[in-house]
Order: C-alpha cells, then sequence, then structure tokens
C-alpha cells in the first residue's frame, strides 16, 4: 500500500474507489474492499481517507485488500478555509466524495459507498460510460449515489465544484449535486441506467417484497442505505428471519473473515448489546415499513466507539449519556 499525494498519481487503468473519513466507515470500506477482492476482480481498488484515520491501522490489519489508499482533505462543515470561498459550508462530506474525480491516474472508476457489500463479480461495470447509476428507490427519475461509474479528470472536478457553489445541492448531500449536475440521466441515455441489482437498497426490499422475492437472487451489490448501518447492530447467526438479517449476517461474515472481533463484543456486556440488537431490528423494521425517521436519532447516537466505550462501563454522566439526554430518547422513541 502506498500513501501518495494526488498530484502523484498519472498512469491509466481502472479503479473500484470508495471512502472513509471515519472509523466506522473504515470498517465498511474494508468489508466492501473484501467483498470486491471475494468475487474476484481484475480492477484495482483505492480508498479516499482523511487524515483522521490512520493509515498505520488500515496497513497493518488489511495489506492484501486496497491497492492504494490516498489522503484526501476532508471538507466538513468545521473547515472553514477549504468551504468559505464556496460560501456553501454545509457540503462538507459531500465535497470530499468529489475528490474521487482527481484520481486521474485511472482512466474509468466505479465509485462504491463504503455502506455497500458486493455479491457477485461486478467488473462489467467497467463496460459503463460516465455516469452510470442504479435509480434511487425513493425517487427514481434521481440515481443514487452510492454506485456510479466514473472517469475521473481535473476538469470534471472543477466544474463539480463550481456548480456546488453556484446552486448549492438540493438534499444537502452528493446525490442531489451529482443528479444536478448529471441532469439529462433519467432521459438521455438508458445504457448509464445501471439495473438496479447493481445498488440494492436495503429499504427497498420491504416497500416491494414480490418484486424482491422474484429478482433479488438476482442482486450483485447490497447498498445499506439510511442512518442505521450494519455496523451499528450486532452479529447474530441465529437471525435468519428477514432477508435484511440474511444481508446483514453477510456482512458481518465478511467482517469477521478478515478482522479480529471487536473487543467487548465476544466477552462484553452481552445484555446490553443484545438489547440494542434487538431495539435497532425493532426499529429499521419500522424504518422499512414507511414509518418515520425520528426514531433513528437513537441509533444514529450510537456510534461503534460510543457503543465499546459504554460496555467497558466508560459512561459519558455528564454529556452524551446524561439523563437528560438518555429520557430525551427514550421519550422519541415511545413516540
Ligand atoms: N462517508 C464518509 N464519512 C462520513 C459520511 C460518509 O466517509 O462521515 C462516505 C462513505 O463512503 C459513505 C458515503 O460517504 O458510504 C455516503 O454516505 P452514506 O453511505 O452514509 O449515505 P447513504 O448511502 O446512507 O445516503
Ligand atoms: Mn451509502
Amino acid at each position: 500500500i502506498q500513501i501518495l499525494p494526488l498530484s502523484f498519481l498519472s498512469a491509466a487503468d481502472q479503479a473500484f474507489v470508495t471512502l472513509a473519513t471515519t472509523e466506522d466507515y473504515c470498517m465498511g470500506a474494508l468489508v466492501m474492499g473484501k467483498s470486491l477482492r471475494r468475487h474476484g476482480t481484475t480492477r484495482k481498488i483505492v480508498v479516499l481517507i482523511s487524515s483522521s484515520v490512520s493509515p498505520e491501522q488500515l496497513n497493518s490489519l488489511h495489506k492484501r485488500v486496497f491497492d492504494e489508499v490516498v489522503q484526501v482533505d476532508v471538507m466538513d462543515s468545521m473547515d472553514r478555509t477549504h468551504l468559505s470561498w464556496l460560501g456553501r459550508p454545509e457540503l462538507g462530506v459531500t465535497l470530499t466524495k468529489l475528490q474521487c474525480w482527481m484520481l486521474i491516474k485511472y482512466k474509468k472508476c466505479v465509485f462504491l459507498d463504503a455502506d455497500t457489500l458486493v455479491l457477485q463479480n461486478v467488473d462489467d461495470l467497467f463496460e459503463r460510460e460516465e455516469l452510470s447509476a442504479a435509480p434511487d428507490a425513493g425517487w427514481p427519475d434521481c440515481f443514487n449515489s452510492g454506485v456510479f461509474v466514473f472517469r475521473p479528470s481535473l476538469h470534471t472536478h472543477s466544474r463539480l465544484l463550481a456548480h456546488a457553489a453556484h446552486y448549492g445541492c438540493f438534499d444537502g448531500g452528493d446525490q442531489g449535486l451529482l443528479n444536478s449536475f448529471f441532469k439529462d440521466w433519467a432521459v438521455k441515455d438508458i445504457s448509464k441506467h445501471l439495473p438496479f441489482v447493481y445498488n440494492l437498497s436495503s429499504s427497498a426490499i420491504y416497500t416491494y417484497l414480490p418484486a424482491f422475492q422474484t429478482f433479488g437472487h438476482q442482486a450483485k451489490i447490497v447498498h445499506f442505505l439510511g442512518a442505521v448501518k450494519p455496523w451499528h447492530l450486532r452479529y447474530d447467526q441465529s437471525n435468519k428471519d428477514s432477508y435484511l438479517d440474511q444481508f446483514l449476517n453477510m456482512w458481518w461474515a465478511e467482517y469477521r473473515s478478515q478482522m479480529p472481533p471487536i473487543s467487548g463484543e465476544v466477552d462484553g456486556n452481552q445484555d446490553s448489546g443484545d438489547m440494542l440488537h434487538v431495539s435497532m431490528k425493532l426499529l429499521m423494521r419500522s424504518m422499512t415499513n414507511g414509518h418515520h425517521l425520528t426514531h433513528i436519532l437513537i441509533l444514529s447516537h450510537y456510534s461503534l466507539h460510543h457503543r465499546r466505550m459504554w460496555e467497558k462501563g466508560h459512561v459519558d454522566y455528564m454529556g452524551k449519556d446524561s439523563f437528560e439526554n438518555i429520557k430525551k430518547k427514550l421519550d422519541i422513541f415511545l413516540d
């Protein structure tokens, strides 16, 4: 694994690219990368990381997963120097993702979100052109930006930034921005519409179950989109009662196949973890059944790190875990 500044990249080739700016998304990126390898990709796999992710840690654990780890500037809403000229502080992680267009060492790339899991070889994606993507389950005239084919280009990158500065984006994320930039995607060229099985969103399963039952076995990439990610949930082989559980178990099986157990998970406080698991599952169900997302506030709070600290008995009595905060969450939950 080489750590190279972007300006060093110059040869032409093809690569899968993902992004991980936090420890949690690194877990996702590693599982995604490993799943690409498992299905025999012949392309390079690149991860963009921020300086807050320790490359040493990534290197020592996963030498065979990524061909390249590229450090990029994180542009988050705290990053005044990078975002002030844009005047769009809310575009944070969105602009970080756009830096994939700067990988000009490669001629063509496929971006995969770090919350995706590859179930079959998808190298045929490189036969597609920029910008190819699958419809979004929530608004099918937009593409979902968790899986897309693109051509790295500094020119496109700066046009994207200019577009962001001028128009902003309608959803505060990369998906809105990319859809308004590649705005003829919906109507112009059907070959740029990837089949849904290349970006099967976990939340779509229950909204059209008969379709899932008929076509679900063709799934090539599962996308765990939304606030609840697989790494927020516990691994439990006995959970086979729903399709989502099966995908979750596949994610965890991939995770297990490359990493040592998370400390505290095996011999820690099982009760609190299992309770959490059950409530997460209930909430995921209510989510997928179309109930609304206020509940997710509870979940997004439980970053893995926080959960580990909690399980080890490090409770932030005065801050995050104060009685007031817990009561607020319970109130929302009971609502
Ligand atoms: N991402 C990241 N750090 C963050 C948020 C997002 O690295 O704090 C990257 C990661 O690759 C992630 C992608 O941006 O998969 C898009 O975010 P996410 O998957 O959470 O959005 P969703 O698919 O749920 O809309
Ligand atoms: Mn995603």
